[in-house]
């Protein structure tokens, strides 16, 4: 596996329409494989296909629940994801990028969506996330269609830099 190169706003390569996956080849896995380590090794959440230079329909991300310890962080791989409900319900939350390193926001979503698309093999899948794992979706779900988060945020900051004591 490989460290890929996290690209940064206002690379022209984030504002793109990401085109469609269609062959489920064992380069689509090696890229999968080092888009997972690449996220890791950030840190973050998730990481879209166009914020490593890719302009395709395909994102990882995990995710645990902090206050739940029996509840092992998830890896998910979603490849041409639809958004194909969000609930009216909405909620604010503070979100940062890897593609935009040094700025948070508060950014208001809907707190359900549910997403339908294809799993790393081609299988169709279905997740009906909430909460944080629903943002994480949507914020990934946006990078494919060329949005950042700083494009709808209600405000946005420079994340300050850890006190050292
Ligand atoms: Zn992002």
């Amino acid at each position: 596996m490989a460290l890929l190169n996290i690209v940064t706003n206002p690379d022209p390569v984030l504002r793109g329409k990401a085109k469609k996956v269609t062959q489920f080849d064992d380069n689509l896995q090696k890229l999968i494989d080092d888009m997972i380590e690449t996220m890791r090794d950030a840190p973050g959440v998730g990481l879209a296909a166009p914020q490593v230079n890719l302009s395709q329909r395909l994102f990882v991300a995990e995710f645990g629940d902090e206050n739940d310890e029996d509840t092992l962080p998830e890896v998910y791989v979603f490849i041409n994801p639809k958004i194909i409900y969000t609930s009216s319900e909405m909620d604010t939350g503070v979100e940062g990028c890897l593609s935009i390193p040094g700025k948070l926001g508060e950014v208001m979503r809907p707190i359900d969506a549910t997403l339908e698309g294809l799993d790393r093999h081609g299988e169709s899948q279905r997740i009906e996330a909430k909460g944080w794992l629903a943002r994480i979706f949507q914020h990934e779900t946006d990078h494919l269609n060329g949005v950042l988060f700083t494009d709808h945020a209600l405000s946005v900051w420079d994340q300050e830099l850890p006190e050292i004591e």
